[in-house]
């Protein structure tokens, strides 16, 4: 199965990108992960490196060498969950021609939908755990005491309301890219909510069974 989704930032696009990974057994793959590992590791251009922590978007050729380099890995051979690519119609075209190269079609396009006060409010107060990288919410799921979390340096108001202006610049188009593949996603709500309105959208798509352990 290969699956995107496409959402404004803290939609949650990682945190049911990540469930699907363990029901299905397919990776999940984000581009703003693999960025920031670079970034973190002095390996991002500084110019990239800058227009990340503006929140802006990066040139298309900057991300979509990683991901023609990471979809052909080894563990992507039975599918893959692409969160935070494509973002433009650029990008599409170019996993479109990676797709088709490879004989590979995608499955579906999952649009997760939250209002843009909500976003603002969930963006702000996310902070991560220093050492594993989870996810907290300082008023609604906060971190246990004593936990070192950090928030990420786009993660403050001004540049979430950029980053909800590159998504809103571009989403249409993507929208109209996908056509009949897409499927809306109500993000608001639950976690699990949210995550059986997805399990819905993949209706036959979805394979049925949790993967065996060998
Ligand atoms: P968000 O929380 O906004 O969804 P991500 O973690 O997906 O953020 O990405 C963080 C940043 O990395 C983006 O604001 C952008 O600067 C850069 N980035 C990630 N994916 C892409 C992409 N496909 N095209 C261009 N820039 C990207």
């Amino acid at each position: 199965m290969i699956l995107i989704f496409i959402g404004p930032p803290g939609a949650g696009k990682g945190t049911q990108a990540a469930k699907l990974t363990r029901q299905y057994g397919i990776p999940q793959i984000s581009t703003g992960d693999m960025l920031r590992a670079r970034k973190a590791a002095g390996t991002l251009p500084a110019d990239l490196a800058d227009l990340m922590s503006a929140g802006g978007l990066l040139p298309d050729e900057s991300v979509v060498g990683l991901i023609r380099d990471r979809i052909t890995e080894a563990d992507c051979s039975g599918g893959f969950i692409l969160d935070g690519f494509p973002r433009t119609e650029g990008q599409a075209r170019a996993l479109d021609a990676m797709l088709e190269a490879a004989g590979r079609r995608l499955d579906r396009v999952l649009f997760l939908q939250v209002p843009d006060g909500l976003i603002v409010e969930r963006i702000v107060h996310r902070r991560m755990c220093v050492s594993t990288g989870e996810v907290f919410h300082l008023l609604y799921s906060p971190p246990p005491a004593g936990r070192e979390v950090r928030q990420r340096d786009d993660d403050t108001e001004p540049k979430v309301r950029r980053r909800l202006g590159e998504y809103t610049n571009t989403f249409e188009a993507l929208r109209r890219h996908y056509g009949s593949l897409v499927r809306e996603i109500e993000g608001t709500g639950t976690i699990e909510e949210v995550a059986s309105r997805i399990h819905l959208a993949l209706g036959a798509a979805a394979p049925r069974e949790e993967p065996r352990s060998p």
